[in-house]
């Protein structure tokens, strides 16, 4: 193009060649919702998949892609397996994508009761109804689980997480992913609270692992995005498709906030582990605190199980103070230091009330059943200096 016989208002509106000589140093935000062909035969090329490139950022994006193989390459690490991963634009499409992609209407998925809230609530109020039925039970009582999985030949998916919000209950994965493949079910993990530096579910034998990466892959609660991991061939194509077509992708900023993100992953979460560890130990002699549930602590009923799978117990714990609602509540607003916010896996230290947040549509006495008490509070342990953590939270309790 002569750009010398262009009027003013044409090269306005025309992208200029990019100067880009030399690689970037980082990963570049490709802000572009479709790419441009040489050809017509390099776009027919690109369309029927004879060649690979880039078409349209709802199919792929360069941004997207990078991130998403570098955290498939972190779930892969060290099995030898060569996964492959989809970048979502929430934890929850992830769920949903892998979901559609994998079931169809008199399917059944077979998981837990204490899942994270909005999973369990997608399953009952959207995805029912596609016809694809739920059934939620104990997935750490093994023989109820292989009754079940006897019985109902129509489950195709064992979906679970591991350790489980907010009481840290942890289920067995290799046992799991065993008993799953002894019945030709697909299983699928939310990896979420532990990230692949601290547990592999690929490794102990499972098929999918999904994140919400708005958590701790994210780490700085700057965005909201998710991914769906694998590494069987013979699914991918049919999660591209459904991913594509149901729009649940993720976009080039997101994807790059997460990349900023991961850079400082494994120092982030040996921080988390150790100061929760020292909260938790802090806690556990607190005359105002009746119980705490942490993995790291030999008293935790999952601590043995939690040894085996995963290579530190994280930064996640719960606690149940000794008091009745509205004490507890006042406990919560003398914190001065730590935030209370609905989120975690973020740098800086969180707290949150389940009985009154994430659980508050659940009945009191299933909610009290399953340890969700009105005294119980989770915290997402920071990495900040853990004495002002553990200062904060013994000025509220005093
Ligand atoms: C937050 C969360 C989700 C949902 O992720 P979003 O990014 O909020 O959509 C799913 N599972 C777990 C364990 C979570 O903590």
């Amino acid at each position: 193009m002569n750009n010398k016989r262009l009027s003013l208002a044409s090269l306005c509106v025309k992208e200029f060649k990019d100067h880009r000589s030399t690689k970037p140093h980082q990963l570049p935000i490709y802000a572009t919702s479709s790419f441009e062909f040489e050809s017509m035969e390099e776009g027919i090329d690109i369309f029927t998949g004879a060649k690979s490139g880039h078409s349209y950022s709802r199919y792929g994006n360069p941004t997207v892609d990078t991130v998403s193989g570098k955290l498939a390459d972190l779930e892969a690490f060290g099995t030898g397996l060569s996964a492959y991963g989809y970048l979502t634009s929430s934890g929850m499409s992830a769920i949903s994508t892998i979901i559609l992609s994998l079931l169809k209407t008199g399917d059944t998925i077979l998981t837990q009761g204490d899942l994270y809230g909005g999973t369990t609530e997608m399953l009952l109020k959207v995805i029912a109804n596609s016809g694809i039925k739920t059934i939620f039970t104990d997935l750490t009582a093994f023989d109820g689980v292989e009754q079940i999985l006897q019985n109902d030949r129509t489950i195709k998916l064992l979906y679970f997480e591991t350790p489980a919000n907010p009481t840290m209950k942890c289920i067995d994965i290799l046992q799991m992913s065993r008993l799953a493949r002894k019945y030709g079910i697909i299983t699928c993990v939310d990896n979420t609270f532990c990230t692949p530096v601290i547990q592999q579910p690929l490794a102990l034998g499972v098929d999918f692992v999904i994140h919400s990466t708005t958590k701790y892959l994210n780490g700085h609660g700057n965005s909201i995005a998710g991914v769906i991991i694998g590494h069987d061939e013979k699914y991918k194509k049919q999660i591209w498709t459904t991913l594509k077509l149901l729009g649940t992708t993720c976009n080039a900023w997101d994807a790059w906030l997460i990349n900023n993100g991961l850079k400082t992953l494994p120092i982030r979460m040996e921080k988390h582990a150790s100061n929760a560890m020292a909260v938790a130990l802090f806690l556990q002699k607190h005359p105002k605190v009746k119980k705490v549930n942490y993995n790291g602590l030999p008293s935790h009923p999952y601590h043995n199980i939690a040894s085996k799978q995963m290579k530190s117990y994280g930064g996640m714990l719960s606690f149940e103070i000794d008091g009745n609602l509205s004490s507890v509540l006042n406990i919560l607003n003398k914190l001065k230091f730590c935030s209370i916010a609905p989120t975690l896996g973020d740098v800086d230290t969180l707290v949150l009330h389940p009985a009154t947040s994430s659980h508050i549509n659940v009945d009191k006495s299933q909610r009290d059943a399953n340890g969700i008490t009105d005294g119980l509070v989770r915290l997402s342990v920071g990495i900040e200096d853990v004495n002002d953590i553990i200062f904060d939270l013994e000025q509220a309790l005093t």
